[in-house]
Protein backbone atom coordinates (compact mmCIF):
# COMPACT_ATOMS: atom_id res chain seq x y z
CA UNK A 1 0.00 0.00 0.00
CA UNK A 2 1.41 3.73 -1.37
CA UNK A 3 0.80 6.00 1.48
CA UNK A 4 1.87 9.61 1.27
CA UNK A 5 2.23 12.44 3.25
CA UNK A 6 0.98 15.36 2.13
CA UNK A 7 0.85 18.64 4.64
CA UNK A 8 -1.27 17.54 7.57
CA UNK A 9 -2.72 14.77 6.47
CA UNK A 10 -2.56 11.55 4.65
CA UNK A 11 -3.58 10.87 1.32
CA UNK A 12 -3.88 7.50 0.57
CA UNK A 13 -3.76 6.29 -3.32
CA UNK A 14 -5.64 3.23 -4.34
CA UNK A 15 -6.72 2.38 -0.90
CA UNK A 16 -9.31 2.72 1.85
CA UNK A 17 -7.06 4.20 4.25
CA UNK A 18 -8.86 6.72 6.21
CA UNK A 19 -7.41 9.48 8.44
CA UNK A 20 -8.23 13.00 10.11
CA UNK A 21 -5.31 13.11 11.85
CA UNK A 22 -3.46 16.26 11.94
CA UNK A 23 0.03 14.91 13.37
CA UNK A 24 2.59 15.90 10.63
CA UNK A 25 3.92 11.92 10.32
CA UNK A 26 1.27 9.43 10.77
CA UNK A 27 2.64 6.84 8.37
CA UNK A 28 3.67 4.06 10.40
CA UNK A 29 5.62 1.37 8.40
CA UNK A 30 5.59 -2.58 9.72
CA UNK A 31 8.84 -3.57 10.36
CA UNK A 32 9.27 -6.49 7.45
CA UNK A 33 11.56 -8.63 10.22
CA UNK A 34 8.45 -8.29 13.15
CA UNK A 35 6.47 -9.81 10.22
CA UNK A 36 8.57 -12.42 9.11
CA UNK A 37 8.40 -13.55 12.73
CA UNK A 38 4.77 -13.38 13.03
CA UNK A 39 4.51 -15.21 10.09
CA UNK A 40 6.81 -18.00 10.96
CA UNK A 41 5.05 -18.45 14.18
CA UNK A 42 1.96 -19.17 12.39
CA UNK A 43 -0.51 -18.40 14.92
CA UNK A 44 -3.59 -21.24 15.17
CA UNK A 45 -6.82 -20.29 16.48
CA UNK A 46 -8.97 -23.19 18.20
CA UNK A 47 -11.80 -23.59 20.01
CA UNK A 48 -12.78 -22.40 23.32
CA UNK A 49 -12.15 -25.03 26.66
CA UNK A 50 -15.18 -25.75 28.01
CA UNK A 51 -17.58 -23.69 25.92
CA UNK A 52 -19.16 -21.75 28.82
CA UNK A 53 -19.76 -18.67 27.21
CA UNK A 54 -20.84 -17.27 23.68
CA UNK A 55 -17.90 -18.14 21.11
CA UNK A 56 -15.84 -15.30 20.59
CA UNK A 57 -17.68 -14.58 17.20
CA UNK A 58 -20.46 -14.13 19.19
CA UNK A 59 -19.14 -11.72 21.95
CA UNK A 60 -17.40 -9.95 18.67
CA UNK A 61 -21.39 -9.43 17.23
CA UNK A 62 -22.26 -8.20 20.67
CA UNK A 63 -19.61 -5.74 20.43
CA UNK A 64 -21.17 -4.42 17.15
CA UNK A 65 -24.77 -4.27 18.31
CA UNK A 66 -23.35 -2.03 21.03
CA UNK A 67 -21.39 0.71 18.91
CA UNK A 68 -22.61 4.28 18.86
CA UNK A 69 -21.00 7.46 17.78
CA UNK A 70 -19.22 7.60 21.32
CA UNK A 71 -18.48 4.06 21.93
CA UNK A 72 -15.69 2.50 21.21
CA UNK A 73 -14.98 -1.53 20.93
CA UNK A 74 -12.15 -3.07 21.30
CA UNK A 75 -11.08 -6.52 20.99
CA UNK A 76 -7.37 -7.01 22.93
CA UNK A 77 -5.36 -9.85 24.48
CA UNK A 78 -3.65 -7.31 26.72
CA UNK A 79 -5.65 -4.53 28.19
CA UNK A 80 -2.73 -2.56 29.25
CA UNK A 81 -1.07 -2.46 25.53
CA UNK A 82 -4.25 -1.36 23.96
CA UNK A 83 -5.17 1.49 26.45
CA UNK A 84 -1.26 2.79 25.65
CA UNK A 85 -2.24 2.62 22.03
CA UNK A 86 -5.88 3.90 22.21
CA UNK A 87 -4.11 7.41 24.34
CA UNK A 88 -1.39 7.23 21.54
CA UNK A 89 -3.97 6.75 18.56
CA UNK A 90 -6.65 9.10 20.39
CA UNK A 91 -6.46 11.58 17.41
CA UNK A 92 -6.70 9.37 14.63
CA UNK A 93 -10.22 8.10 16.36
CA UNK A 94 -11.31 11.71 16.36
CA UNK A 95 -14.34 10.86 18.67
CA UNK A 96 -15.10 11.78 22.14
CA UNK A 97 -15.37 8.50 24.14
CA UNK A 98 -18.14 8.61 26.78
CA UNK A 99 -18.40 4.21 26.81
CA UNK A 100 -15.68 1.65 25.97
CA UNK A 101 -16.38 -2.47 25.67
CA UNK A 102 -13.75 -4.85 26.11
CA UNK A 103 -13.74 -8.16 24.16
CA UNK A 104 -10.85 -9.51 26.43
CA UNK A 105 -8.94 -12.39 24.57
CA UNK A 106 -7.55 -14.65 27.11
CA UNK A 107 -4.75 -17.47 26.35
CA UNK A 108 -7.00 -20.57 27.55
CA UNK A 109 -9.61 -19.48 25.04
CA UNK A 110 -6.45 -21.00 22.76
CA UNK A 111 -6.50 -24.72 21.71
CA UNK A 112 -2.91 -24.53 21.80
CA UNK A 113 -2.73 -22.07 24.78
CA UNK A 114 -0.97 -19.21 22.77
CA UNK A 115 -1.34 -15.76 23.36
CA UNK A 116 -3.60 -14.64 20.48
CA UNK A 117 -2.05 -10.86 19.56
CA UNK A 118 -5.16 -9.12 18.89
CA UNK A 119 -5.31 -5.58 19.66
CA UNK A 120 -7.73 -3.50 17.81
CA UNK A 121 -10.44 -1.26 18.50
CA UNK A 122 -13.90 -0.60 16.13
CA UNK A 123 -15.35 2.71 16.13
CA UNK A 124 -18.52 4.22 14.58
CA UNK A 125 -19.10 7.68 12.18
CA UNK A 126 -22.16 8.06 10.88
CA UNK A 127 -22.83 4.70 8.88
CA UNK A 128 -19.21 3.86 8.60
CA UNK A 129 -17.13 1.33 10.95
CA UNK A 130 -13.46 2.15 11.11
CA UNK A 131 -10.88 -0.55 12.75
CA UNK A 132 -7.59 1.19 13.68
CA UNK A 133 -4.84 -1.58 14.81
CA UNK A 134 -3.69 -0.51 18.26
CA UNK A 135 -0.10 -2.88 17.71
CA UNK A 136 1.97 -2.65 18.45
CA UNK A 137 4.14 -5.64 17.33
CA UNK A 138 1.30 -7.55 15.25
CA UNK A 139 -0.14 -6.32 11.65
CA UNK A 140 -3.88 -6.89 11.18
CA UNK A 141 -5.16 -8.48 8.05
CA UNK A 142 -8.51 -7.07 6.83
CA UNK A 143 -9.95 -9.27 3.65
CA UNK A 144 -13.11 -10.47 2.34
CA UNK A 145 -12.92 -14.24 3.14
CA UNK A 146 -12.15 -15.16 -0.32
CA UNK A 147 -8.85 -13.28 -0.75
CA UNK A 148 -5.92 -13.99 0.14
CA UNK A 149 -3.42 -12.38 2.40
CA UNK A 150 -1.37 -9.59 0.81
CA UNK A 151 0.56 -6.04 1.66
CA UNK A 152 -2.47 -4.05 1.09
CA UNK A 153 -4.63 -6.23 3.39
CA UNK A 154 -2.02 -5.87 6.14
CA UNK A 155 -2.19 -2.71 8.20
CA UNK A 156 0.31 -1.76 10.79
CA UNK A 157 -0.15 -0.06 14.41
CA UNK A 158 -2.09 3.19 14.12
CA UNK A 159 -3.67 2.57 10.75
CA UNK A 160 -7.54 3.13 10.56
CA UNK A 161 -9.34 0.96 8.25
CA UNK A 162 -12.92 1.75 7.05
CA UNK A 163 -14.68 -1.52 7.59
CA UNK A 164 -16.45 -3.46 4.80
CA UNK A 165 -19.66 -5.96 5.36
CA UNK A 166 -18.17 -9.24 5.09
CA UNK A 167 -14.71 -8.50 5.85
CA UNK A 168 -12.53 -10.88 8.78
CA UNK A 169 -10.15 -9.19 10.92
CA UNK A 170 -7.49 -11.47 11.51
CA UNK A 171 -5.03 -10.33 13.65
CA UNK A 172 -1.37 -11.43 14.00
CA UNK A 173 -1.33 -13.35 10.78
CA UNK A 174 -3.12 -16.37 13.03
CA UNK A 175 -4.42 -19.04 10.65
CA UNK A 176 -8.52 -19.47 11.19
CA UNK A 177 -8.87 -23.04 12.49
CA UNK A 178 -12.94 -22.48 13.32
CA UNK A 179 -15.67 -20.57 11.76
CA UNK A 180 -16.57 -20.21 15.43
CA UNK A 181 -13.91 -17.63 16.46
CA UNK A 182 -13.77 -15.50 13.72
CA UNK A 183 -13.97 -11.55 13.63
CA UNK A 184 -16.63 -11.38 10.45
CA UNK A 185 -17.82 -7.82 10.04
CA UNK A 186 -20.86 -7.18 9.96
CA UNK A 187 -22.36 -3.80 9.91
CA UNK A 188 -24.97 -3.74 13.02
CA UNK A 189 -28.41 -5.01 12.23
CA UNK A 190 -29.52 -3.00 15.25
CA UNK A 191 -28.38 -0.92 18.16
CA UNK A 192 -28.04 -3.68 21.28
CA UNK A 193 -26.20 -3.13 23.96
CA UNK A 194 -27.26 -5.70 26.32
CA UNK A 195 -25.39 -8.40 25.02
CA UNK A 196 -22.25 -6.29 25.60
CA UNK A 197 -22.70 -5.18 28.76
CA UNK A 198 -23.27 -9.11 29.91
CA UNK A 199 -20.16 -10.88 28.57
CA UNK A 200 -18.28 -7.80 27.77
CA UNK A 201 -16.08 -5.82 30.11
CA UNK A 202 -17.53 -2.48 30.28
CA UNK A 203 -16.82 1.16 31.40
CA UNK A 204 -18.45 4.40 31.24
CA UNK A 205 -16.59 8.13 31.64
CA UNK A 206 -19.00 8.38 34.30
CA UNK A 207 -17.75 6.71 36.47
CA UNK A 208 -14.79 8.54 36.59
CA UNK A 209 -12.66 5.98 34.21
CA UNK A 210 -9.42 7.58 34.06
CA UNK A 211 -8.85 6.18 30.62
CA UNK A 212 -11.62 7.41 28.85
CA UNK A 213 -10.68 10.69 30.35
CA UNK A 214 -7.17 10.54 29.49
CA UNK A 215 -8.17 9.53 26.15
CA UNK A 216 -10.72 12.49 25.63
CA UNK A 217 -8.21 14.76 26.81
CA UNK A 218 -5.37 13.78 24.51
CA UNK A 219 -7.88 13.43 21.49
CA UNK A 220 -9.23 17.19 22.20
CA UNK A 221 -5.86 18.37 22.77
CA UNK A 222 -4.10 16.87 19.56
CA UNK A 223 -6.85 18.85 17.64
CA UNK A 224 -6.67 21.99 19.27
CA UNK A 225 -2.83 21.98 19.29
CA UNK A 226 -2.74 21.04 15.68
CA UNK A 227 -3.98 24.51 14.85
CA UNK A 228 -0.64 26.08 16.86
CA UNK A 229 1.19 23.46 15.55
CA UNK A 230 0.57 24.43 11.96
CA UNK A 231 2.12 28.04 12.49
CA UNK A 232 4.60 26.49 14.63
CA UNK A 233 5.42 24.19 11.94
CA UNK A 234 7.82 24.18 9.00
CA UNK A 235 5.21 22.38 6.57
CA UNK A 236 6.98 20.25 4.74
CA UNK A 237 8.12 17.11 5.95
CA UNK A 238 11.55 14.86 5.65
CA UNK A 239 12.65 11.55 5.64
CA UNK A 240 16.04 10.66 6.97
CA UNK A 241 16.74 9.85 3.30
CA UNK A 242 16.60 14.03 2.31
CA UNK A 243 19.84 14.25 4.72
CA UNK A 244 23.08 14.02 3.30
CA UNK A 245 26.32 12.71 5.01
CA UNK A 246 25.32 12.45 8.34
CA UNK A 247 24.42 8.89 8.48
CA UNK A 248 26.38 8.22 11.96
CA UNK A 249 23.90 10.89 13.48
CA UNK A 250 21.08 9.01 11.64
CA UNK A 251 21.84 5.89 13.62
CA UNK A 252 22.48 6.91 16.97
CA UNK A 253 18.85 8.92 16.28
CA UNK A 254 17.66 5.06 15.24
CA UNK A 255 18.62 3.46 18.52
CA UNK A 256 17.76 6.25 21.01
CA UNK A 257 14.93 7.95 19.54
CA UNK A 258 13.29 6.10 16.86
CA UNK A 259 13.08 2.53 18.28
CA UNK A 260 11.93 3.67 21.80
CA UNK A 261 9.49 5.66 20.64
CA UNK A 262 8.14 2.67 17.75
CA UNK A 263 8.40 -0.05 20.70
CA UNK A 264 7.69 1.30 24.00
CA UNK A 265 7.51 -1.78 25.62
CA UNK A 266 11.18 -2.89 24.74
CA UNK A 267 12.30 0.24 26.76
CA UNK A 268 9.49 0.08 29.56
CA UNK A 269 12.49 -0.34 32.62
CA UNK A 270 15.23 2.20 30.75
CA UNK A 271 15.82 5.38 31.42
CA UNK A 272 15.28 7.26 28.32
CA UNK A 273 17.45 10.05 26.60
CA UNK A 274 13.98 12.49 26.42
CA UNK A 275 16.71 15.20 26.16
CA UNK A 276 18.95 15.86 23.01
CA UNK A 277 21.79 18.55 21.87
CA UNK A 278 22.16 18.80 18.42
CA UNK A 279 25.18 21.19 17.88
CA UNK A 280 27.41 22.48 15.17
CA UNK A 281 27.66 25.31 12.73
CA UNK A 282 24.29 26.73 11.42
CA UNK A 283 22.62 25.62 7.91
CA UNK A 284 24.38 22.30 8.45
CA UNK A 285 20.99 20.24 8.88
CA UNK A 286 19.73 20.50 12.56
CA UNK A 287 16.57 21.13 11.95
CA UNK A 288 16.35 18.68 9.26
CA UNK A 289 17.45 15.97 11.86
CA UNK A 290 14.74 17.05 14.07
CA UNK A 291 11.89 17.26 11.45
CA UNK A 292 12.79 13.97 9.79
CA UNK A 293 13.82 12.24 13.05
CA UNK A 294 9.64 13.26 14.05
CA UNK A 295 8.53 11.77 10.75
CA UNK A 296 10.55 8.74 10.97
CA UNK A 297 9.04 8.12 14.66
CA UNK A 298 5.44 8.58 13.91
CA UNK A 299 5.64 11.59 16.30
CA UNK A 300 4.10 15.44 16.39
CA UNK A 301 6.64 17.69 15.28
CA UNK A 302 6.98 20.90 17.34
CA UNK A 303 9.42 23.47 16.06
CA UNK A 304 9.94 26.55 18.32
CA UNK A 305 12.38 29.35 18.47
CA UNK A 306 14.26 29.79 21.66
CA UNK A 307 13.93 33.23 21.25
CA UNK A 308 10.19 33.29 21.02
CA UNK A 309 10.01 32.00 24.61
CA UNK A 310 11.67 35.19 25.54
CA UNK A 311 8.83 37.77 26.24
CA UNK A 312 11.08 40.21 28.49
CA UNK A 313 8.80 39.82 30.94
CA UNK A 314 9.81 37.65 33.75
CA UNK A 315 7.50 34.81 34.55
CA UNK A 316 5.76 34.76 30.93
CA UNK A 317 9.02 33.34 29.04
CA UNK A 318 8.79 30.14 32.42
CA UNK A 319 5.07 30.36 31.39
CA UNK A 320 5.41 29.52 27.62
CA UNK A 321 8.16 27.02 28.38
CA UNK A 322 6.11 25.25 30.76
CA UNK A 323 3.03 25.37 28.39
CA UNK A 324 4.64 23.44 25.77
CA UNK A 325 5.68 20.63 28.18
CA UNK A 326 2.84 20.18 29.24
CA UNK A 327 1.60 19.85 25.51
CA UNK A 328 4.50 16.92 24.61
CA UNK A 329 3.82 14.83 28.23
CA UNK A 330 0.06 14.98 27.11
CA UNK A 331 0.81 13.22 23.88
CA UNK A 332 4.04 11.69 21.97
CA UNK A 333 5.80 14.40 20.16
CA UNK A 334 8.74 15.77 19.08
CA UNK A 335 9.81 19.45 20.65
CA UNK A 336 12.78 21.14 18.25
CA UNK A 337 13.77 24.15 20.34
CA UNK A 338 16.15 26.16 18.06
CA UNK A 339 19.01 28.55 19.03
CA UNK A 340 18.69 27.08 22.10
CA UNK A 341 21.21 29.09 23.89
CA UNK A 342 18.88 32.11 24.11
CA UNK A 343 17.33 30.42 26.61
CA UNK A 344 19.95 28.32 28.47
CA UNK A 345 23.14 30.22 28.53
CA UNK A 346 25.18 29.68 31.83
CA UNK A 347 23.72 31.35 34.67
CA UNK A 348 26.61 33.39 36.16
CA UNK A 349 25.07 35.91 38.49
CA UNK A 350 26.21 38.98 36.13
CA UNK A 351 23.60 41.61 35.86
CA UNK A 352 20.79 40.15 33.85
CA UNK A 353 20.66 37.21 35.50
CA UNK A 354 17.86 37.17 37.30
CA UNK A 355 16.00 36.80 34.05
CA UNK A 356 18.02 34.04 32.20
CA UNK A 357 18.60 31.62 35.48
CA UNK A 358 14.80 31.75 36.26
CA UNK A 359 14.21 30.48 32.72
CA UNK A 360 17.04 27.91 33.19
CA UNK A 361 15.44 27.01 36.21
CA UNK A 362 11.96 26.20 34.71
CA UNK A 363 13.79 24.49 31.69
CA UNK A 364 15.50 22.15 33.78
CA UNK A 365 12.20 21.94 35.66
CA UNK A 366 10.20 20.88 32.84
CA UNK A 367 12.76 18.40 32.05
CA UNK A 368 13.22 16.28 35.10
CA UNK A 369 9.62 16.35 34.52
CA UNK A 370 9.54 14.79 31.11
CA UNK A 371 12.00 12.46 32.07
CA UNK A 372 9.90 10.69 34.65
CA UNK A 373 6.97 10.90 32.68
CA UNK A 374 5.74 7.65 30.77
CA UNK A 375 4.67 9.60 27.47
CA UNK A 376 7.65 8.85 24.86
CA UNK A 377 8.27 12.14 24.10
CA UNK A 378 11.38 14.23 22.88
CA UNK A 379 13.31 17.55 23.19
CA UNK A 380 15.77 18.66 20.89
CA UNK A 381 17.80 21.72 21.70
CA UNK A 382 19.93 22.98 18.64
CA UNK A 383 22.31 25.26 19.00
CA UNK A 384 25.39 26.76 16.90
CA UNK A 385 26.94 27.71 20.82
CA UNK A 386 27.39 24.51 22.83
CA UNK A 387 30.00 26.81 24.44
CA UNK A 388 27.67 28.88 26.12
CA UNK A 389 25.07 26.59 27.71
CA UNK A 390 24.56 26.08 31.57
CA UNK A 391 26.55 22.84 32.44
CA UNK A 392 23.43 21.51 34.34
CA UNK A 393 21.51 21.32 31.21
CA UNK A 394 24.03 19.09 29.19
CA UNK A 395 23.92 16.37 31.77
CA UNK A 396 22.28 13.25 31.65
CA UNK A 397 18.91 13.27 32.50
CA UNK A 398 18.42 16.39 30.89
CA UNK A 399 20.20 17.10 27.45
CA UNK A 400 22.14 14.29 27.92
CA UNK A 401 22.63 13.05 24.50
CA UNK A 402 25.27 15.00 22.53
CA UNK A 403 25.49 14.82 18.44
CA UNK A 404 27.63 16.62 16.65
CA UNK A 405 26.41 18.03 13.14
CA UNK A 406 29.43 18.88 11.42
CA UNK A 407 29.92 21.03 8.61
CA UNK A 408 29.81 18.43 5.61
CA UNK A 409 33.10 16.74 4.59
CA UNK A 410 33.48 15.86 0.58
CA UNK A 411 31.27 12.68 0.88
CA UNK A 412 28.93 14.66 3.02
CA UNK A 413 28.98 17.39 0.07
CA UNK A 414 28.50 15.12 -2.69
CA UNK A 415 25.60 13.20 -0.81
CA UNK A 416 23.69 16.74 0.06
CA UNK A 417 24.15 17.40 -3.41
CA UNK A 418 22.58 14.24 -5.02
CA UNK A 419 19.82 15.03 -2.89
CA UNK A 420 18.68 18.28 -4.32
CA UNK A 421 19.33 17.00 -7.36
CA UNK A 422 16.64 14.31 -7.70
CA UNK A 423 14.56 15.39 -10.39
CA UNK A 424 16.41 17.77 -12.13
CA UNK A 425 18.24 17.81 -15.69
CA UNK A 426 21.46 17.85 -15.65
CA UNK A 427 23.92 18.37 -18.81
CA UNK A 428 26.55 15.34 -19.48
CA UNK A 429 29.12 18.03 -19.09
CA UNK A 430 29.13 18.59 -15.21
CA UNK A 431 31.05 16.10 -13.55
CA UNK A 432 30.34 16.58 -9.48
CA UNK A 433 34.09 15.43 -8.52
CA UNK A 434 35.11 18.65 -9.99
CA UNK A 435 32.66 20.60 -8.03
CA UNK A 436 33.03 18.99 -4.72
CA UNK A 437 36.86 20.14 -3.82
CA UNK A 438 35.61 23.83 -4.54
CA UNK A 439 32.33 23.88 -2.26
CA UNK A 440 35.35 21.85 0.15
CA UNK A 441 37.27 25.07 0.34
CA UNK A 442 34.59 27.53 0.39
CA UNK A 443 33.42 25.81 3.29
CA UNK A 444 29.96 24.85 1.82
CA UNK A 445 27.21 23.95 4.31
CA UNK A 446 24.69 21.87 3.70
CA UNK A 447 22.09 24.91 2.91
CA UNK A 448 24.62 26.12 -0.03
CA UNK A 449 24.81 23.18 -1.64
CA UNK A 450 21.02 23.42 -1.73
CA UNK A 451 21.33 26.95 -3.19
CA UNK A 452 23.82 26.07 -5.29
CA UNK A 453 21.10 23.99 -7.47
CA UNK A 454 19.15 26.69 -7.00
CA UNK A 455 20.32 29.17 -8.77
CA UNK A 456 22.17 26.99 -10.98
CA UNK A 457 18.37 26.06 -12.15
CA UNK A 458 17.41 29.66 -12.57
CA UNK A 459 20.49 30.34 -14.64
CA UNK A 460 19.50 27.66 -16.80
CA UNK A 461 16.07 29.61 -17.36
CA UNK A 462 17.99 32.39 -17.96
CA UNK A 463 20.49 31.08 -20.63
CA UNK A 464 17.76 28.78 -22.25
CA UNK A 465 15.30 31.71 -22.96
CA UNK A 466 13.16 29.86 -21.05
CA UNK A 467 12.23 33.58 -18.98
CA UNK A 468 11.76 35.26 -22.14
CA UNK A 469 9.24 32.67 -23.06
CA UNK A 470 7.70 32.94 -19.90
CA UNK A 471 7.48 36.74 -20.13
CA UNK A 472 6.34 36.86 -23.31
CA UNK A 473 3.50 34.58 -22.72
CA UNK A 474 4.91 32.31 -25.23
CA UNK A 475 5.87 29.29 -22.96
CA UNK A 476 4.33 25.93 -23.09
CA UNK A 477 4.81 22.62 -21.03
CA UNK A 478 6.73 21.06 -23.98
CA UNK A 479 9.62 24.13 -23.28
CA UNK A 480 9.55 22.05 -20.03
CA UNK A 481 11.60 19.17 -21.89
CA UNK A 482 14.60 21.72 -22.59
CA UNK A 483 15.22 22.58 -19.25
CA UNK A 484 18.92 21.00 -17.95
CA UNK A 485 21.28 22.67 -15.68
CA UNK A 486 24.54 22.66 -17.47
CA UNK A 487 28.26 23.47 -16.37
CA UNK A 488 28.59 27.05 -16.57
CA UNK A 489 25.00 27.39 -14.77
CA UNK A 490 26.73 25.61 -12.04
CA UNK A 491 29.85 27.76 -11.77
CA UNK A 492 28.21 31.07 -12.00
CA UNK A 493 25.87 29.93 -8.90
CA UNK A 494 29.14 28.83 -7.20
CA UNK A 495 30.96 31.81 -7.41
CA UNK A 496 28.17 34.03 -6.45
CA UNK A 497 27.28 32.46 -3.56
CA UNK A 498 31.21 31.65 -2.66
CA UNK A 499 31.09 35.59 -2.65
CA UNK A 500 28.85 36.09 -0.84
CA UNK A 501 30.42 34.21 2.21
CA UNK A 502 32.82 35.82 1.97
CA UNK A 503 31.63 39.44 1.79
CA UNK A 504 29.95 37.87 5.12
P1 LIG B 1 20.44 24.09 10.81
O1 LIG B 1 19.22 23.75 11.59
O2 LIG B 1 21.64 23.26 11.15
O3 LIG B 1 20.77 25.56 10.86
P2 LIG B 1 18.85 23.37 8.54
O4 LIG B 1 18.49 21.99 8.88
O5 LIG B 1 17.80 24.42 8.79
O6 LIG B 1 20.18 23.79 9.27
O7 LIG B 1 19.31 23.42 7.02
C1 LIG B 1 18.85 24.41 6.11
C2 LIG B 1 18.59 23.82 4.75
O8 LIG B 1 19.82 23.43 4.14
C3 LIG B 1 17.78 22.55 4.79
O9 LIG B 1 16.40 22.81 4.75
C4 LIG B 1 18.25 21.82 3.54
O10 LIG B 1 17.63 22.33 2.37
C5 LIG B 1 19.72 22.19 3.48
N1 LIG B 1 20.57 21.22 4.20
C6 LIG B 1 21.37 21.50 5.26
N2 LIG B 1 22.04 20.41 5.65
C7 LIG B 1 21.66 19.40 4.84
C8 LIG B 1 22.01 18.02 4.75
N3 LIG B 1 22.91 17.46 5.59
N4 LIG B 1 21.40 17.28 3.80
C9 LIG B 1 20.52 17.82 2.94
N5 LIG B 1 20.17 19.13 2.97
C10 LIG B 1 20.74 19.91 3.91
Amino acid sequence: MRVQAINNNIININSRKYTNTTSPTETIKTDKSVRDVVASQNIAFHGLFGNTKPSLSERFQYGLEALDEQTLFIVTSNEKDSNRALKKFASKIGIPVTKTYTLLVKDNELKNDRTLDANFAIFKKGDEYFAINLGPLFGLDIRKPEAKYSKETHYSEGDVVKLQAGEVIHTGEMVWKDEKHKFVFKPQQRYNPENAKKFLISKSALSTDSDIQLFNQRMISSLTSAKEQKSTNKTKYFNFSDIGGLDDIIAELRKFVIRPAKYPDVFENIRLNKGILLYGPPRCGKTLLGQALANEAGLAFWYKNANEFKSGVVGSSEEAVRNYFKEIMKEPGVLFIDEFDAIAKRRDGSSNARYDDSLVNQLLGCMSDLEKSDTISFVIAATNRKDLLDDAMTASGRFGLHLEVPMPDEQGLEAIFNIHAKGKKFDDDISISELIPLMKDSMFNGSDVAELITIGYFNALERLGINTKMDAGTFCSRDLQLISIAKVDLLDAFTKIANQKIAR
